[in-house]
């Protein structure tokens, strides 16, 4: 008799449906699984039959064949344990099958029958509620995890015998959990920083647009202080964005609370992290600190301290704000839509262009700053230098705005572009590319008179000519204005500013 089961695995953060057959026939016992099973799902059998026999059942001395179908993808991981001992229970009628079709078993078993927790069970219950397959029964340390998921119905176990009862009696009711959307606890605030107004105005006009920043200055002056707080002023997630990120993190394993995350990441690796590290990938198909910082902040402190290679790496992922990879069975896609956040020195020792003296030569400075190559320039829109303050200025400097403050601002710049570009397929101008550009960036005679009066002044690539447009795109939307004015232009051509002033 052949028994259907539905199962589930995922590549990436993308779950997909996987049918468990399960066939026993009079014949020499045997136990065999087909259907592209790696080594890890064959030492399932073992954990099957202990688990069925000291749970109390009985084991068919029979000819058994399990089907894991399509049998062209490739199946990993010990998820399967559950549907095939289910699977077998049901083909030689230990277990009441009725209703058995209608949900979604996954689970791995130990060999005493206890269920232990399982990978990427989140993005196998988004596929199932995507799919009509909405009850999903899971071990009970996935069930909290699983429960976020909008219309979930998830039932969770701690062994086989109690699922086995289940289908009995079927006297549990779906796993409840309130999540609570208020926990987002602010720890770090814009108004505990003194002075540079300028450097939050241009994080301001960054955060506001979704533009990649560079934050330059010597050691000390407060770069990091700054980029740790761009989260606060972005607005929360919404209930998609945190299930990506979410999804994201358990795929990597990297939940600690199985709570929905409503906090904007900010990931900051260290300089001496490994391309794999960085971008994900490696013999599991991990996600990176690029996917791990998605729907928030990649920040890349001491920029030029990185591999000149591990910041290759970067090119592709910024540009298309996801992350594939080649595996013999397909490819995985991790998503990669971050903010591009980085802080580095002017000079290899720090204090060009500050009130301390440099001691580097010009041949120093030139080859440490040549580090940062065009292609990366490319996919930055503002610099910014950040200025040691003197006691006077810490002495003069007011209160500032609250990131509360701040982010209705930004709140607001964005609403903009998303009404904007709703017909679009784009939400922020940092993401326009020439066409929109061309449509939403045209200039009046006056303002277009001052992009000349700058050409003819100084060497302007291309690549600065449509940095400067998006990003004065944006100042005129912080400003609600429709068109963009002189004004905007000018404050967005500061931005282009690099080192010694010079237009990059
Ligand atoms: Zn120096």
């Amino acid at each position: 008799m052949t028994i259907q089961i539905n199962a589930a695995s995922f590549t990436g953060i993308s779950g997909y449906p996987i049918n468990v057959e399960v066939d026993i026939s009079a014949g020499l016992p045997a136990f065999n699984i087909v259907g592209l099973a790696d080594t890890s799902v064959k030492e399932s059998k073992e954990r099957v039959r202990s688990a069925i026999i000291n749970s109390g059942y009985t084991f068919p001395i029979k000819r058994i064949t399990v089907n894991l179908a399509p049998a062209d993808l490739k199946k990993e991981g010990s998820l399967f344990d559950l549907p095939i001992a289910i699977g077998i229970l049901s083909a030689t009628n230990q277990i009441c099958s009725d209703f058995i079709d209608e949900y979604i078993i996954v689970g791995e078993l130990s060999l005493s029958g206890n269920l232990k927790r399982i990978k990427g069970a989140l993005p196998i219950t988004t596929y199932g509620v995507k799919n009509n397959l909405s009850k999903i029964i899971v071990p009970t340390d996935n069930a909290l995890e699983c429960s976020i998921v909008k219309n979930s119905k998830i039932f969770g176990f701690d062994n086989l015998s109690q699922v086995i009862d289940y289908f009995e009696y079927r006297d549990s009711l779906p796993f409840k959990y309130s999540q609570n959307f208020e926990n987002e606890s602010i720890d770090l605030d814009f108004d505990d920083i003194v002075g540079q107004e300028s450097s939050k105005r241009a994080i301001e006009v960054s955060a506001s647009g979704g533009h990649n920043i560079v934050l330059y200055g010597a050691p000390g002056s407060g770069k990091t202080m700054l980029a740790k707080r761009i989260p606060t002023i972005l607005p929360p997630l919404n209930y998609e964005e945190a299930l990506e990120v979410t999804e994201i993190y358990s795929v990597s394993g990297n939940v600690q609370n199985q709570n929905l995350i409503f906090k904007r990441p900010f990931r900051n690796p260290h300089h001496t992290s490994s391309k794999i590290a960085l971008v994900g990938g490696g013999s599991n198909l991990i996600p990176g600190e690029i996917s791990l910082a998605h729907n928030g902040i990649l920040f890349l402190d001491e920029l030029l301290e990185f591999k000149k290679d591990v910041l290759e790496v970067l090119r592709q992922p910024l540009e298309d704000r996801v992350i594939k990879f080649s595996k013999s069975t397909g490819n995985v896609i991790y998503p990669a839509n971050f903010m591009f956040v980085s802080a580095l020195n002017p000079c290899p020792c720090g204090n060009y262009g500050s009130n301390k003296e440099c001691t580097c030569t010009e041949y120093q400075r030139k080859r440490y700053i040549s580090k940062l190559s065009g292609a990366l320039l490319d996919r930055i829109d503002i610099f910014s230098p950040v200025k040691s303050l003197n006691y006077d200025e810490i002495e003069k400097s007011r209160k500032t705005d609250s990131s509360k403050e701040i982010r209705k601002r930004v709140t607001l710049a964005r609403q903009i572009q998303k009404d904007r570009f709703s017909h679009e397929n784009i939400h922020y101008n940092s993401e326009m590319q020439k066409k929109h550009i061309d449509k939403y960036c045209k200039l009046s005679t006056d303002t277009s008179n001052i992009l000349k009066t700058l050409f003819k002044n100084f060497e302007v690539s291309t690549r600065a000519y449509t940095r400067i447009l998006k990003v004065a795109r944006t100042i005129a939307d912080m400003n609600e204005r429709k068109d963009i004015a002189p004004i905007d232009l000018i404050e967005a051509i500061q931005y282009r500013k690099f080192i010694d002033g010079k237009i990059v």
